[in-house]
């Protein structure tokens, strides 16, 4: 690993002040992901700006709003009584990440920004357009079996590993960020992006803004929610499929209802069109698969990850039905 300087950040402003002004430096929170990065070579900041004790840390409402610091850890936020109450989703994606001991170090910001789990990008020998633009995909071509089956180019095909965003997406959460100019808001579904031939880029944060935290609005599903995640093993193992579902039913008629998926899109993957169909329909196995087979309608697979064009609605269907019976 390159020799780095380190540096504790006091204030957001004077850590937002280094990494704005300084090209080769990185914020650091929980590194669960970055320090992997850095000891692999596929990350080689000159300093890192640690910012795991700046005071943004808090879970609180707000007139309604669940605020959450972006320096909270993963199992305080997966524990909190508030999150479970009024976002039950956020906390069963959470608990679904990872492992216990990783969700004790990583923060909610850092979680955001964890990078694609695509092997080719983790091989310094291997090519690689996000790791390194121009070298070309490996992936394409290679070994697929993790990879995208929406919104992919032939520049990157690679998924966003994380569990916490896709509920998030599904939540309708915003997200605050900070920088030289002052704070703005980003709908998380803006947060993170498509790869088209800029690959290299996860997210549409601007050089040097942090993220701040969290706002999530308040809905009526209460604990009609459900968080599938299909994976190779119980534990410890990123998303082959996920769904995260919330479903408000009146009477017999869909009133509401929410459906993101991961493992399949450089970024969450909210399901609207499936969302739409669903709305005033009744909540019946024949309507859910129905919503499945309009989400997938726009699905390509590359090979190896074509099981997962099976796989996806009927996970979809799973989550739904899961959803509509929690109690
Ligand atoms: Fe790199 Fe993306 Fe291709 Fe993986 S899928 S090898 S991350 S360019």
């Amino acid at each position: 690993m390159k020799n780095f300087q380190y540096v504790r950040a006091s204030t957001p402003e004077s850590a937002i002040t280094a990494v704005t002004k300084d090209g080769t430096a990185q914020f650091l929170a929980g590194g669960t992901n970055l320090v992997d990065l850095m000891k692999k070579g596929v990350a080689a900041p000159d300093k890192l700006i640690d910012i795991t004790g700046l005071d943004i840390k808090k879970i609180e409402e707000r007139q309604g709003t669940l605020h959450i610091g972006a320096m909270a850890l993963n199992s305080v936020v997966a524990a909190d009584a508030l999150v479970k109450k009024q976002q039950p989703l956020l906390a069963l994606a959470l608990l679904k990440g990872a492992s216990q001991q990783i969700r004790n170090m990583a923060t909610v910001g850092g979680n955001m920004l964890q990078r694609t789990r695509c092997p080719y990008f983790y091989n310094t020998d291997l090519p690689c357009n996000k790791r390194e633009p121009g070298t070309g995909c490996g992936a394409l071509k290679g070994f697929n079996r993790m990879h995208a089956i929406f919104g992919a180019s032939e520049s990157c095909i690679a998924v966003h590993p994380s569990d916490m965003c896709i509920a998030l997406v599904a939540l309708d959460a915003t997200v605050v960020v900070k920088g030289l100019k002052g704070e703005r808001r980003i709908p998380f579904a803006d947060f993170h992006r498509l790869p088209g031939d800029q690959p290299q880029l996860d997210h549409t944060l601007a050089r040097g803004e942090m993220i701040m935290g969290l706002e999530i609005p308040a809905n009526q599903f209460g604990s009609h929610v459900h968080y599938l995640k299909v994976r190779d093993r119980a534990s410890y193992a990123f998303a082959l499929i996920s769904v995260a579902a919330a479903i408000r039913i009146d009477g017999n008629t869909i009133a509401d209802v929410r459906l993101a998926m991961g493992g399949v899109a450089h970024k969450p993957w909210r399901l609207t069109a499936a969302e739409q169909f669903l709305k005033g329909k009744a909540a019946t196995e024949g309507n859910f698969r129905e919503a499945a087979k309009l989400a997938m309608s726009n699905a390509t697979g590359y090979g190896h990850n074509n099981f997962k064009l099976k796989l996806a609605p009927n996970s979809i269907v799973e989550a739904l039905t899961k959803a509509a019976a929690a109690s």
